[in-house]
Formats: C-alpha cells, structure tokens, sequence
C-alpha cells in the first residue's frame, strides 16, 4: 500500500499516541460533563481541524448537546497569525443566551481564537468557553482562556488527528511532528 507510506514518509517524532488522545478525551468529556450537567449545551467546532476532536469529544458527554461550525481564515501570511480573521462560514444557529463551547484543535497564539471569542461574545451567548486540544503557551501573545485543555506542547509544528499541512496528514489517529525534512523554513 503506497498511499500508507507515502502519508507517513511526512511524519516525524510522535508525540501523542492513540492510547492517550483517547484517554485526554475521555477524561475531558468527563469534567465538562459534570460541568454543564442539566443544561443543553452548544459546541461550536472550528473547521476543519476540530472535526475530530469534535466528534470524539462530543460521544463523551452525557448531557443533550447541539454542534455548529465555523470557517474562518487568517488575513495574515500562513505561518504568522495576524489575528484578522474573516468568517468564511458562520453558524447556523442562535448562540445568544446558549451555553457556547468553542471546541479548537490547537491554540498557537492565541489571535484567532482571540478574534472569534470577541465575535461569538458580541452575540451574547449564556456562556462562553472554550475546549482546544493541543496548546503551544510558548508561542502565546495574547492571553486567551482556554478552560479545557487536552495536552500543552512545544513550540512545533504538529500534524494528524485533524491537524494538517498543506490539507494532508489530518486522518493520522496520532498528533506527530511535521518531518523536519518538510517544516517551511519560515515556519
Ligand atoms: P493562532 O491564531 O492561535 O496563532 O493560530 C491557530 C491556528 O493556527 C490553529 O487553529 C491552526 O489552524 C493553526 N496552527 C497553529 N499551530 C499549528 C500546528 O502546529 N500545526 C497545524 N497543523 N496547525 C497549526
């Protein structure tokens, strides 16, 4: 099978496996669980990378909850986040008096994030929270509260579980670094 080996020729070290995404997701549909128990929550998932996080996150939880998503992109160069983002698709729902959890794939520095939670804040939601899988802290230049973290990592350029470089490497069921043969020299 060529495909299998040309997808894993771009992968370097692993950093988080199977075993323990799975493990990080259960124990965090667990705490939110708790958390929201009664209410009907709302998670707002940011596409594309959040899909899968989205979806494991969301058979974790044992209260009623709705899902939506958002596309945005970032008026900035690919690799420095300028925190201008344009919505390139909102949601479909209603967020104001809802209980919103914004579900991220990962938070670098934290400007888009910023940027949305600004937009979502605007339309008077409940609440507002947000659940990212990876977070680099190294690389923050704006504080942003981030209540559900999965995993805080280095500052490197990671791929799989939804995460992807130039729209591949996203159905990897690990997260991995990018294969330094493959990093962008201005990355
Ligand atoms: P921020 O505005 O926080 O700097 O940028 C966040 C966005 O940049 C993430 O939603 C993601 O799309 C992208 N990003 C940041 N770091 C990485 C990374 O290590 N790998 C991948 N694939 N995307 C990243």
């Amino acid at each position: 099978m060529t495909h299998g080996l040309d997808l894993e020729r771009g992968v370097g070290e692993i950093l988080i496996d199977e075993t323990a995404l799975r493990a990080r997701v259960v124990e965090l549909g667990a705490e939110i669980s708790a958390d929201y128990a009664g209410r009907d929550l709302l998670l707002v998932g940011v596409l594309k990378g959040a899909v899968f996080f989205m979806a494991d996150l969301m058979r974790e939880l044992t209260m009623p909850c709705e899902i939506d998503f958002m596309a945005i992109s970032s008026y900035g160069v690919a690799t420095d986040s300028s925190g201008v983002v344009r919505i390139l698709k909102d949601l479909d729902i209603n967020v104001a008096g809802r209980d919103v959890l914004v579900v991220e794939d990962i938070v670098d520095s934290g400007l888009t994030l910023s940027y949305l939670i600004r937009s979502l804040r605007a339309r008077k939601p409940a609440s507002l929270e947000v659940a990212a899988l990876l977070t680099k802290p190294e690389r923050r230049e704006i504080d942003v509260p981030v209540r559900y973290v999965g995993f805080e990592i280095p500052n490197r350029f990671v791929i799989g579980y939804g995460l992807d470089f130039a729209e591949r490497y996203r159905n990897l069921p690990y997260v991995a670094v990018l294969h330094p043969d493959l990093v962008p020299s201005t990355a």
